[in-house]
Protein backbone atom coordinates (compact mmCIF):
# COMPACT_ATOMS: atom_id res chain seq x y z
CA UNK A 1 0.00 0.00 0.00
CA UNK A 2 1.19 3.83 -0.30
CA UNK A 3 1.44 5.36 3.31
CA UNK A 4 3.52 9.02 4.24
CA UNK A 5 6.53 8.13 6.24
CA UNK A 6 8.63 10.26 7.97
CA UNK A 7 12.40 8.93 7.75
CA UNK A 8 13.92 11.91 10.05
CA UNK A 9 12.53 14.63 11.41
CA UNK A 10 12.08 17.86 9.76
CA UNK A 11 9.88 20.48 7.98
CA UNK A 12 6.99 19.30 5.10
CA UNK A 13 9.42 17.96 2.94
CA UNK A 14 10.07 15.09 5.04
CA UNK A 15 6.82 13.49 4.62
CA UNK A 16 7.62 10.95 1.81
CA UNK A 17 5.13 9.32 0.04
CA UNK A 18 6.14 5.80 0.19
CA UNK A 19 5.69 2.40 -0.41
CA UNK A 20 5.14 0.40 2.96
CA UNK A 21 3.21 -2.90 4.38
CA UNK A 22 0.02 -3.53 4.48
CA UNK A 23 -0.72 -3.75 7.77
CA UNK A 24 -2.07 -6.84 10.04
CA UNK A 25 -4.92 -6.84 12.75
CA UNK A 26 -3.35 -7.56 16.16
CA UNK A 27 -5.90 -9.10 19.41
CA UNK A 28 -8.48 -6.51 19.85
CA UNK A 29 -7.51 -4.78 16.47
CA UNK A 30 -8.91 -3.78 13.03
CA UNK A 31 -7.84 -2.85 9.55
CA UNK A 32 -9.72 -0.24 8.20
CA UNK A 33 -9.55 1.21 4.18
CA UNK A 34 -9.22 4.85 4.96
CA UNK A 35 -11.29 6.85 2.89
CA UNK A 36 -10.09 10.76 4.68
CA UNK A 37 -7.67 11.73 6.88
CA UNK A 38 -7.66 14.73 9.35
CA UNK A 39 -4.49 16.97 9.15
CA UNK A 40 -3.84 18.21 12.78
CA UNK A 41 -1.70 19.96 14.51
CA UNK A 42 -0.13 17.32 16.35
CA UNK A 43 0.97 15.44 12.92
CA UNK A 44 3.06 18.50 12.67
CA UNK A 45 4.76 17.91 15.95
CA UNK A 46 4.97 14.05 15.36
CA UNK A 47 6.85 15.68 12.44
CA UNK A 48 9.25 17.86 13.79
CA UNK A 49 10.21 15.60 16.77
CA UNK A 50 8.46 18.24 19.38
CA UNK A 51 6.45 15.13 20.18
CA UNK A 52 8.80 12.48 20.21
CA UNK A 53 8.71 9.56 17.70
CA UNK A 54 10.17 6.22 16.72
CA UNK A 55 11.44 6.18 13.27
CA UNK A 56 10.38 6.01 10.54
CA UNK A 57 6.90 6.89 11.47
CA UNK A 58 3.49 7.27 9.63
CA UNK A 59 1.89 10.40 10.80
CA UNK A 60 -1.82 10.75 11.04
CA UNK A 61 -4.36 10.65 14.04
CA UNK A 62 -7.65 11.06 12.89
CA UNK A 63 -9.49 9.67 10.20
CA UNK A 64 -13.06 7.73 8.33
CA UNK A 65 -13.10 4.67 6.11
CA UNK A 66 -14.24 1.16 6.09
CA UNK A 67 -13.24 -1.92 8.44
CA UNK A 68 -11.82 -4.47 6.09
CA UNK A 69 -10.11 -6.90 8.96
CA UNK A 70 -11.41 -7.78 11.92
CA UNK A 71 -8.26 -9.21 14.68
CA UNK A 72 -9.20 -11.78 17.27
CA UNK A 73 -11.55 -10.90 20.03
CA UNK A 74 -12.78 -8.03 18.33
CA UNK A 75 -16.97 -7.11 19.00
CA UNK A 76 -17.37 -3.17 18.48
CA UNK A 77 -17.35 -3.38 15.25
CA UNK A 78 -17.92 -5.58 11.82
CA UNK A 79 -16.58 -5.79 8.63
CA UNK A 80 -17.84 -3.58 5.68
CA UNK A 81 -18.79 -1.04 8.73
CA UNK A 82 -17.91 2.79 8.05
CA UNK A 83 -16.08 3.94 11.06
CA UNK A 84 -14.23 7.21 12.16
CA UNK A 85 -11.71 7.37 14.64
CA UNK A 86 -9.15 9.14 16.76
CA UNK A 87 -6.36 6.48 17.62
CA UNK A 88 -2.89 5.93 17.12
CA UNK A 89 -0.80 7.56 14.88
CA UNK A 90 -0.46 5.83 11.26
CA UNK A 91 -3.74 7.31 9.22
CA UNK A 92 -1.78 9.23 6.34
CA UNK A 93 -2.05 5.68 4.53
CA UNK A 94 -4.69 3.31 2.45
CA UNK A 95 -4.58 1.07 5.34
CA UNK A 96 -4.78 1.86 8.90
CA UNK A 97 -4.43 -0.69 11.98
CA UNK A 98 -6.76 0.77 14.93
CA UNK A 99 -7.90 -0.13 18.16
CA UNK A 100 -11.30 -1.43 18.16
CA UNK A 101 -12.49 0.32 21.41
CA UNK A 102 -11.41 3.60 19.89
CA UNK A 103 -13.80 2.97 16.64
CA UNK A 104 -16.99 4.62 16.56
CA UNK A 105 -19.34 3.53 13.82
CA UNK A 106 -20.90 6.79 11.32
CA UNK A 107 -24.44 7.09 11.98
CA UNK A 108 -26.59 7.01 8.33
CA UNK A 109 -26.85 10.01 6.11
CA UNK A 110 -23.60 11.03 7.24
CA UNK A 111 -20.55 11.19 4.55
CA UNK A 112 -17.18 9.70 5.43
CA UNK A 113 -15.39 13.13 4.88
CA UNK A 114 -18.21 15.18 7.41
CA UNK A 115 -16.82 12.00 9.73
CA UNK A 116 -13.25 12.09 9.58
CA UNK A 117 -13.62 16.43 9.68
CA UNK A 118 -15.97 16.62 12.53
CA UNK A 119 -13.38 13.22 15.43
CA UNK A 120 -10.66 15.21 16.50
CA UNK A 121 -11.57 18.86 16.66
CA UNK A 122 -15.23 18.03 17.85
CA UNK A 123 -14.43 15.87 20.25
CA UNK A 124 -11.74 18.87 21.26
CA UNK A 125 -14.26 21.31 21.30
CA UNK A 126 -17.20 19.39 23.14
CA UNK A 127 -14.33 18.53 26.12
CA UNK A 128 -13.34 22.15 26.43
CA UNK A 129 -17.00 23.47 26.59
CA UNK A 130 -19.03 20.89 28.73
CA UNK A 131 -15.99 19.16 30.86
CA UNK A 132 -12.62 21.30 31.09
CA UNK A 133 -14.90 24.87 31.54
CA UNK A 134 -18.87 23.74 31.38
CA UNK A 135 -20.36 27.00 30.19
CA UNK A 136 -23.33 28.21 31.36
CA UNK A 137 -26.03 30.39 30.11
CA UNK A 138 -24.90 33.99 30.56
CA UNK A 139 -20.93 32.75 30.54
CA UNK A 140 -18.40 35.42 28.75
CA UNK A 141 -16.17 33.40 26.74
CA UNK A 142 -12.93 34.38 24.64
CA UNK A 143 -11.96 31.96 21.70
CA UNK A 144 -8.08 32.77 20.29
CA UNK A 145 -7.65 31.79 16.38
CA UNK A 146 -11.56 31.55 16.34
CA UNK A 147 -11.46 31.12 12.24
CA UNK A 148 -9.29 27.46 13.11
CA UNK A 149 -10.48 24.27 12.60
CA UNK A 150 -11.41 24.09 16.35
CA UNK A 151 -12.17 27.50 17.21
CA UNK A 152 -14.92 27.89 14.59
CA UNK A 153 -16.27 24.74 16.70
CA UNK A 154 -15.60 26.15 20.29
CA UNK A 155 -17.57 29.42 19.06
CA UNK A 156 -20.52 27.50 17.73
CA UNK A 157 -21.08 25.31 21.31
CA UNK A 158 -20.32 27.84 23.38
CA UNK A 159 -23.05 30.09 21.82
CA UNK A 160 -25.65 27.09 22.14
CA UNK A 161 -24.74 26.85 25.70
CA UNK A 162 -26.20 30.68 26.02
CA UNK A 163 -22.44 32.59 26.40
CA UNK A 164 -21.41 35.79 25.08
CA UNK A 165 -18.31 35.07 22.92
CA UNK A 166 -15.52 37.13 21.55
CA UNK A 167 -13.33 35.22 19.06
CA UNK A 168 -10.10 36.89 18.02
CA UNK A 169 -8.51 36.00 14.44
CA UNK A 170 -5.69 37.56 12.16
CA UNK A 171 -7.07 39.47 9.31
CA UNK A 172 -11.03 40.63 8.04
CA UNK A 173 -11.56 37.31 6.03
CA UNK A 174 -10.90 35.14 8.79
CA UNK A 175 -13.30 37.46 11.08
CA UNK A 176 -16.18 37.01 8.38
CA UNK A 177 -15.63 33.36 9.45
CA UNK A 178 -15.63 33.72 13.56
CA UNK A 179 -18.82 35.87 12.53
CA UNK A 180 -20.69 33.58 10.72
CA UNK A 181 -19.47 30.63 13.80
CA UNK A 182 -21.64 33.11 15.60
CA UNK A 183 -19.29 35.25 17.86
CA UNK A 184 -20.90 38.66 19.22
CA UNK A 185 -17.52 40.19 18.83
CA UNK A 186 -14.52 39.74 16.69
CA UNK A 187 -11.17 41.25 17.74
CA UNK A 188 -8.17 41.14 15.52
CA UNK A 189 -5.69 40.55 17.85
CA UNK A 190 -2.32 40.88 15.18
CA UNK A 191 -3.62 44.52 14.99
CA UNK A 192 -5.57 45.31 18.58
CA UNK A 193 -4.68 45.06 22.13
CA UNK A 194 -6.60 41.95 22.75
CA UNK A 195 -6.87 42.17 26.51
CA UNK A 196 -7.90 46.01 26.65
CA UNK A 197 -10.69 45.13 24.16
CA UNK A 198 -12.19 42.48 26.37
CA UNK A 199 -11.88 44.62 29.03
CA UNK A 200 -13.78 47.18 27.23
CA UNK A 201 -16.16 44.70 26.02
CA UNK A 202 -17.33 43.25 29.58
CA UNK A 203 -17.31 46.67 30.95
CA UNK A 204 -14.11 45.95 33.37
CA UNK A 205 -15.00 42.38 34.46
CA UNK A 206 -13.65 39.75 32.51
CA UNK A 207 -14.46 36.43 31.20
CA UNK A 208 -15.17 33.37 32.70
CA UNK A 209 -12.96 31.28 30.44
CA UNK A 210 -10.22 31.73 27.54
CA UNK A 211 -10.01 29.01 25.45
CA UNK A 212 -6.07 29.44 24.11
CA UNK A 213 -4.72 26.89 21.35
CA UNK A 214 -2.21 29.75 20.33
CA UNK A 215 -0.23 29.68 23.31
CA UNK A 216 3.32 31.53 23.34
CA UNK A 217 2.20 34.72 22.31
CA UNK A 218 -1.43 35.40 23.51
CA UNK A 219 -0.73 33.42 26.96
CA UNK A 220 -0.18 36.47 29.02
CA UNK A 221 -2.62 38.26 28.67
CA UNK A 222 -5.11 35.52 28.10
CA UNK A 223 -4.66 35.80 32.15
CA UNK A 224 -5.62 39.26 32.02
CA UNK A 225 -9.03 38.34 30.31
CA UNK A 226 -10.41 37.00 33.03
CA UNK A 227 -12.80 37.50 35.82
CA UNK A 228 -11.24 36.71 39.12
CA UNK A 229 -11.70 33.18 39.72
CA UNK A 230 -11.79 32.41 35.84
CA UNK A 231 -10.43 29.44 34.23
CA UNK A 232 -7.38 29.75 31.35
CA UNK A 233 -7.80 26.74 29.55
CA UNK A 234 -4.78 26.28 27.37
CA UNK A 235 -4.78 23.76 24.66
CA UNK A 236 -2.63 24.04 22.39
CA UNK A 237 0.17 25.70 21.37
CA UNK A 238 0.47 27.20 17.19
CA UNK A 239 2.62 29.95 18.01
CA UNK A 240 5.40 28.04 19.87
CA UNK A 241 4.98 26.81 23.49
CA UNK A 242 4.47 28.57 26.70
CA UNK A 243 7.80 28.92 28.70
CA UNK A 244 8.09 28.35 32.26
CA UNK A 245 5.42 30.01 34.53
CA UNK A 246 5.07 31.02 38.24
CA UNK A 247 1.99 29.88 39.91
CA UNK A 248 2.11 33.00 42.58
CA UNK A 249 1.16 34.94 38.84
CA UNK A 250 -2.35 32.81 39.50
CA UNK A 251 -3.00 34.12 42.54
CA UNK A 252 -2.20 37.97 42.00
CA UNK A 253 -4.34 38.15 38.39
CA UNK A 254 -7.37 37.02 40.63
CA UNK A 255 -7.29 33.27 42.28
CA UNK A 256 -7.22 32.33 38.33
CA UNK A 257 -7.72 28.26 37.17
CA UNK A 258 -4.79 27.25 34.51
CA UNK A 259 -5.83 24.11 33.25
CA UNK A 260 -3.24 22.49 30.27
CA UNK A 261 -5.93 19.79 28.67
CA UNK A 262 -5.48 17.08 26.31
CA UNK A 263 -8.15 15.27 24.56
CA UNK A 264 -6.63 11.66 25.02
CA UNK A 265 -7.41 11.97 28.82
CA UNK A 266 -10.81 12.92 28.05
CA UNK A 267 -11.76 10.13 25.56
CA UNK A 268 -9.73 7.43 27.27
CA UNK A 269 -12.74 5.38 28.53
CA UNK A 270 -14.87 4.12 25.41
CA UNK A 271 -18.03 4.95 26.96
CA UNK A 272 -16.96 8.64 27.31
CA UNK A 273 -15.38 8.64 23.54
CA UNK A 274 -19.01 7.15 22.48
CA UNK A 275 -20.55 10.15 24.13
CA UNK A 276 -18.62 12.56 22.46
CA UNK A 277 -18.15 11.30 19.24
CA UNK A 278 -21.75 10.87 18.69
CA UNK A 279 -22.94 13.68 19.99
CA UNK A 280 -20.46 15.62 17.83
CA UNK A 281 -21.42 13.40 14.60
CA UNK A 282 -25.13 13.61 15.25
CA UNK A 283 -25.28 17.35 15.56
CA UNK A 284 -22.98 17.84 12.32
CA UNK A 285 -25.85 15.36 10.97
CA UNK A 286 -28.55 17.12 11.97
CA UNK A 287 -26.96 20.75 10.77
CA UNK A 288 -26.43 22.37 14.27
CA UNK A 289 -23.11 22.05 13.72
CA UNK A 290 -21.48 23.73 10.94
CA UNK A 291 -17.81 22.46 9.94
CA UNK A 292 -15.87 24.17 7.41
CA UNK A 293 -13.42 21.84 5.17
CA UNK A 294 -10.80 24.37 3.74
CA UNK A 295 -9.37 21.61 1.49
CA UNK A 296 -9.11 17.89 0.90
CA UNK A 297 -5.44 17.17 -0.81
CA UNK A 298 -4.66 13.66 -2.43
CA UNK A 299 -2.66 11.95 0.43
CA UNK A 300 0.88 12.52 -2.04
CA UNK A 301 0.04 16.38 -1.05
CA UNK A 302 0.61 15.93 2.76
CA UNK A 303 3.06 18.20 3.14
CA UNK A 304 1.51 21.11 0.97
CA UNK A 305 -1.15 20.26 3.46
CA UNK A 306 1.34 20.88 6.99
CA UNK A 307 3.00 24.23 5.03
CA UNK A 308 -0.70 25.47 4.77
CA UNK A 309 -1.44 24.38 8.50
CA UNK A 310 1.99 26.20 9.68
CA UNK A 311 1.71 29.25 7.46
CA UNK A 312 -1.71 30.17 9.14
CA UNK A 313 -2.90 30.41 5.72
CA UNK A 314 -6.36 28.02 6.45
CA UNK A 315 -9.96 28.35 7.68
CA UNK A 316 -11.51 25.12 8.97
CA UNK A 317 -10.35 21.37 8.51
CA UNK A 318 -7.75 19.86 6.27
CA UNK A 319 -8.08 16.33 5.08
CA UNK A 320 -6.17 14.25 2.85
CA UNK A 321 -7.63 12.01 0.62
CA UNK A 322 -5.69 8.52 0.27
P1 LIG B 1 -6.07 25.94 13.65
O1 LIG B 1 -7.03 25.65 12.55
O2 LIG B 1 -6.54 26.76 14.81
O3 LIG B 1 -4.79 26.60 13.00
C1 LIG B 1 -3.89 27.32 13.74
C2 LIG B 1 -4.27 28.82 13.82
O4 LIG B 1 -3.56 29.40 14.90
C3 LIG B 1 -3.87 29.63 12.61
O5 LIG B 1 -4.77 29.53 11.53
C4 LIG B 1 -3.79 31.02 13.19
O6 LIG B 1 -5.08 31.63 13.18
C5 LIG B 1 -3.42 30.78 14.66
N1 LIG B 1 -2.06 31.22 14.94
C6 LIG B 1 -1.72 32.21 15.79
N2 LIG B 1 -0.41 32.40 15.81
C7 LIG B 1 0.11 31.52 14.93
C8 LIG B 1 1.45 31.26 14.51
N3 LIG B 1 2.49 31.94 15.00
N4 LIG B 1 1.65 30.28 13.61
C9 LIG B 1 0.62 29.58 13.10
N5 LIG B 1 -0.67 29.78 13.48
C10 LIG B 1 -0.92 30.76 14.38
O7 LIG B 1 -5.46 24.59 14.19
P2 LIG B 1 -6.15 23.48 15.12
O8 LIG B 1 -7.50 23.90 15.52
O9 LIG B 1 -6.00 22.19 14.44
O10 LIG B 1 -5.15 23.44 16.36
C11 LIG B 1 -4.76 24.60 17.08
C12 LIG B 1 -3.90 24.18 18.26
O11 LIG B 1 -4.69 23.42 19.18
C13 LIG B 1 -2.68 23.32 17.96
O12 LIG B 1 -1.60 23.70 18.79
C14 LIG B 1 -3.14 21.94 18.32
O13 LIG B 1 -2.10 21.06 18.66
C15 LIG B 1 -4.02 22.22 19.50
N6 LIG B 1 -4.99 21.17 19.77
C16 LIG B 1 -4.99 20.64 21.03
C17 LIG B 1 -5.89 19.69 21.39
C18 LIG B 1 -5.96 19.24 22.80
O14 LIG B 1 -6.78 18.40 23.16
N7 LIG B 1 -5.14 19.76 23.68
C19 LIG B 1 -6.79 19.08 20.39
C20 LIG B 1 -6.80 19.79 19.12
C21 LIG B 1 -5.89 20.76 18.81
P3 LIG B 1 -5.16 33.24 13.03
O15 LIG B 1 -4.59 33.56 11.69
O16 LIG B 1 -6.60 33.53 13.17
O17 LIG B 1 -4.33 33.81 14.15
Amino acid sequence: MQAIRVHQHGGPDVLYYDEAPMPTPGVDEVVIQVEFVGVNYIDVYHRTGLYPGILPLTPGVEAAGVVTQLGENVTEVREGERVAYVGPQGAYAQYAVVPARQLVSVPEGLDLQQAAAAMLQGMTAHYLVHGTYPVQSGDYVLVHAAAGGTGQLIVQMAKQRGATVFGTTSTEEKAALVRAAGADDVILYTQTDFATEVKRLTNNRGVHVVYDSVGKTTFDKSLDCLRPRGTLALFGQSSGPVPPFDPAILNAKGSLYLTRPSLFHYIAERSEMLERANAVLQSVLDGTLKLRIDHTFPLAEAAEAHRLLEGRATTGKLLLAP
